[in-house]
């Protein structure tokens, strides 16, 4: 058993006993419903043939068809997948979107792959994945090195097989091809959302808060972009090469344009730093949007944030968790902050299905009412549980899944 797996199931299992949730409940939702585990041939554009594995994990049915992106990655492990699809049924519970959890993966190094190469590989993965998915019963969407050229190539495939245009088998496709406005700016655009609820309830104005961004790709732009429009000031980002600081704030624009033309931020403004010196910057506000396990043992006691909102999925360790609650770090959890990704989704199924679509001012607004409120459902738990705001985020989603398995299962 891998340590994320480990992680995943350690959580739950705490949650579960707190929740006095029955046995029969606690071992059906300990493990996914399914795991699809397949090889994926394809033609190499030598004419060679390559066979690579191929994943996908479905965790949970029970308050809906599952939900889960697809990652391509020469790391991805069945456990990874496994772990994955148990975090997307709670987040989808937290914000209280019909769906369970899934994940897939194949173990590939994608971006070692010629363009040609990756669709035939993407499509073989597509082909292997045909009868297990659909609008009604697991809707994939990008993850790691997948995005929207990678979903209107899997959709296209699924479109073959059942005879018709589906768009509604996946989420994440390119606008031209049923993908939803303000999609790709949902999961930054739902972190401030989060933020911004926080100091409301807080009673204390977002206005010239410090806001340090580990990680400036697309969640930790959109979040710097929307959080100081909402009059935050930025004053650190990083990449992996490195980060910038300037204490009077960082015109977000201007930096994201460098990132852009340069491929990284180092050189466009203030004083370079390392990614450590960066988390460890006094501040308001940090939101990691990098990579798992940015915040670990070594690195918490040192973290010189108020509150961390978690953009990234996983970027704190629990041993780092622990060290945080210790020394009064407030964090608004992955599953709640970063839950925007998956609500705009929902929103892009929904669309489809309803063969109607929202303008942009729809999308912003209806996000908006579900990340308010899931803040102050979890805020709620934890002052009435008097718990830290992760294992609350955790209680309600866990709670509401339990809850649907309930309803049809009486012997549970
Ligand atoms: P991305 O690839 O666009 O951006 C990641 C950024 O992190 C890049 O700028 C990269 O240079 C930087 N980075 C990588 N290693 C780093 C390091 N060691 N130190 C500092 N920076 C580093 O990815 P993204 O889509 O913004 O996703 C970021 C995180 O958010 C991931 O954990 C992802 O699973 C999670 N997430 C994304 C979405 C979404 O809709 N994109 C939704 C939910 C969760």
């Amino acid at each position: 058993m891998t340590d994320v797996w480990h992680h995943a199931q350690e959580q739950f299992f705490a949650v579960a006993d707190r929740l006095k949730l029955s046995p029969a409940i606690k071992a059906f939702l300990s493990e996914p419903e399914v795991v699809h585990n397949f090889t994926v041939p394809f033609t190499m554009d030598d004419g060679s043939t390559r066979i690579v594995s191929g994943i996908r994990a479905q965790h949970s049915f029970a308050r809906g068809p599952a939900k889960g992106g697809i990652r391509f990655h020469p790391g991805v492990t069945i456990e990874e997948v496994k772990a994955l699809s148990m975090w997307m049924t709670w987040k989808c519970a937290v914000v209280n979107v019909p769906y369970g959890g899934s994940k897939g993966g194949m173990i590939i190094d994608y971006k070692a792959l010629t363009r040609r190469e990756q669709e035939r590989a993407t499509r073989a993965y597509a082909r292997r994945l045909l009868p297990y998915i659909g609008p009604d019963l697991d809707i994939p969407a990008p993850d790691v090195n997948t995005g929207p050229r990678e979903m209107a190539w899997i959709c296209d495939e699924y479109s073959h097989y059942v005879g018709h245009p589906e768009p509604a088998v996946i989420t994440g496709k390119p606008v031209e091809y049923g993908g939803s406005l303000g999609r790709t700016d949902a999961t930054g655009r739902g972190v401030a959302f989060a933020v911004q609820r926080y100091f409301e309830i807080k009673g204390e104005p977002l206005e010239r808060k410090r806001v340090v961004i580990h990680g400036f790709g697309n969640v930790g732009q959109w979040a710097a972009r929307v959080l100081s429009k909402m009059g935050a000031i930025i004053v650190a980002v990083s990449d992996s090469a490195g980060g910038i600081h300037a204490e009077e704030g960082l015109n977000v624009e201007a930096a994201i344009e460098h990132k852009e033309s340069t491929g990284r931020v180092s050189g466009f403004a203030g004083t370079e730093m390392s990614n450590e010196e960066l988390l460890e910057l006094e501040c308001d506000i940090l939101v990691p949007a990098a990579l798992e396990g940015a915040i670990h043992a070594k690195n918490a006691r040192k973290v010189g944030a108020k509150l961390i909102a978690e953009g990234a999925n996983g970027p704190t360790t629990p041993e780092a968790d622990a060290i945080l609650e210790k020394r009064g770090i407030a964090l608004i959890p992955d599953v709640l902050a970063n839950a925007g990704g998956v609500t705009v989704s929902y929103f892009e199924w929904v669309q489809n299905r309803q063969r109607m679509y929202w303008t942009i001012h729809d999308v912003h607004q209806r996000l908006r009412d579900i990340m308010r409120g899931a803040t102050d459902d979890v805020c709620r738990i934890a002052n009435e549980e008097k718990v830290n705001w992760r294992v609350a985020a955790y209680l309600l989603g866990v709670e509401r899944v339990a809850a649907a398995v309930r309803m049809t299962r009486a012997d549970f």
